[in-house]
């Protein structure tokens, strides 16, 4: 079993679609373990992405990540970092996968609903940066 951090984006909590992207993670085998709601400020967000820190769209993310509140969640699976890319598709949604959460929800590269942790290594760090350990509702650390 594995953890990974998943955010779900100013878009989608504007959309109202929590819930339908909750009943995907559950539909994949996944369980949340832990969840929060944050309207992230300027530091928090830019220290969440700050391996983008010299991307052009660094800034642009920013604003967009502060500019409403986002739900917060670790998820648990089994090979949770890639299963979890797999249902989220590409970052773009044009080329993400149909039945993907980008595809069915997102808009576009900038607002494209969801975050999830690229690796194992990367999802331990996010999951420390957002939950203490007696957040996680989890068997596994
Ligand atoms: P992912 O979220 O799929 O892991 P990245 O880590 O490459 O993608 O980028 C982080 C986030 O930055 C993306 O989810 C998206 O919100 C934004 N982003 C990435 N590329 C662009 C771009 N070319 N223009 C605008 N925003 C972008
Ligand atoms: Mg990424």
């Amino acid at each position: 079993m594995e953890l990974t951090l998943s955010i779900i984006k100013p878009d989608a909590t504007d959309k109202n679609i929590i819930g339908k992207i909750y009943s995907r993670f559950e539909q994949n085998g996944f369980r949340i373990v832990a969840a929060k709601m944050l309207h992230l400020n300027y530091d928090l967000a830019a220290g969440f992405y700050a391996i983008h820190k010299d991307k052009a769209f660094y800034q642009e993310l920013i604003n967009y990540m502060t500019s409403a509140p986002v739900m917060i969640q670790v998820l648990e699976a089994e090979n949770a970092v890639a299963k979890h890319r797999e249902i989220m598709g590409a970052t773009n949604p044009k080329d993400a996968k149909e039945g993907t959460i980008r595809r069915d929800f997102a808009s576009s590269i900038d607002k494209n609903a969801v975050h999830g942790s690229d690796s194992i290594e990367n999802a331990k760090i996010e999951i420390a940066y957002f939950f203490k350990d007696d957040e996680i509702y989890s068997n596994i650390s």
